[in-house]
């Protein structure tokens, strides 16, 4: 385990502050449809937090609004004291498809963004210290079709981690690999965490995985995406899958989004 003196803590704060967002009804573009409602969330620099939710309750959308893809209705976001605006490499965003460029390398799909923004001459150093950091030095010359899923999706993670973002934005990462290689890399993904101390908001559907990487998992309900409720997670890291702590919590969070999803309709 990485100690606290020896990561840079890069992360920032985050927080949302009363934001709404709603999009023009598919039968109707005059009508709005509400897709989230007055959404308050903090957390704190360098902490991992999920998003946990039915499909539909807002979660990509929370995160599109917090990368600045897209914007508020109402309400605000922001990063330490920075007001969010628009894009910013500063907020990375790593969803379940890689996305990689196939006609580049790893090292190409890497440092990629440095080139698009004339940073490579810099910061050229950092392509092998980021390939390192996810364990991919000896597949720099490969390509994405030689990849595994959870090689490509580490690509992904280097991609964003280059930029230093101080807020990193995880859309379902690992929701397209196999169970065994999931485990593997939500081991992977603490591990970049602890390394860089990124800020982290990780989405997910998996309330095992929430509760295995978390220090906090958030409940979205739908119609209109609203937080249910915020649960922190105290147990110590690395955590027992099977400990009757972590069951305990896994009875708990399934009783809630049973009674949020009947509650409802
Ligand atoms: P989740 O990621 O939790 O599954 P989304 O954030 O994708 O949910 O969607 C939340 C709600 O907002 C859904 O009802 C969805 O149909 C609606 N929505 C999302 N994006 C758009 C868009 N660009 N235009 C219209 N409706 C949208
Ligand atoms: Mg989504």
């Amino acid at each position: 385990m990485v100690t606290s003196s020896s990561h840079p803590n890069e992360g920032s704060a985050l927080r949302i502050h009363q934001v709404s967002k709603d999009f023009p009804a598919s039968d109707n573009p005059e009508r709005r449809v509400p897709a989230l409602d007055t959404v308050d969330l903090s957390v704190g620099a360098s902490e991992l937090v999920s998003i946990v939710g039915p499909s539909g309750c807002g979660k990509s959308t929370l995160l599109r609004l917090i990368a600045g893809l897209d914007t508020v209705s109402s309400g605000e976001l922001w990063v330490g004291s920075e007001p969010i605006t628009g894009p910013n490499a500063q907020r990375g965003l790593v969803f379940q498809d890689p996305n990689l460029f196939p006609w580049l390398t790893v090292k190409g799909n890497i440092q990629a963004g440095l080139v698009a923004r004339g940073l490579l001459g810099e910061k050229r150093h950092e392509v092998d210290e980021f390939l390192k950091l996810v364990g991919l030095q000896d597949f720099a010359n490969s390509y994405p079709h030689h990849l595994s899923g959870g090689m490509a999706q580490r690509v992904a993670l280097a991609r964003a981690l280059i930029n230093h973002p101080k807020v990193l934005l995880l859309d379902e990462p690992l929701g397209a690999l196999d169970a065994f290689t999931r485990m593997r890399m939500q081991d992977e993904v603490l591990r970049l965490w602890q390394a860089r101390g990124t800020t982290m908001l990780l989405v997910t559907h998996d309330i095992d995985e929430a509760i295995y990487m978390s220090d906090s998992i958030v409940i979205m309900t739908p119609h209109p995406g609203r937080i249910e409720r915020t649960i922190r997670v105290d147990l110590e890291r690395p955590r027992q899958r099977n400990s009757q702590e972590f069951l305990q919590l896994r009875g708990e969070i399934l009783e809630l989004l049973h009674f949020a999803g009947r509650a409802v309709h």
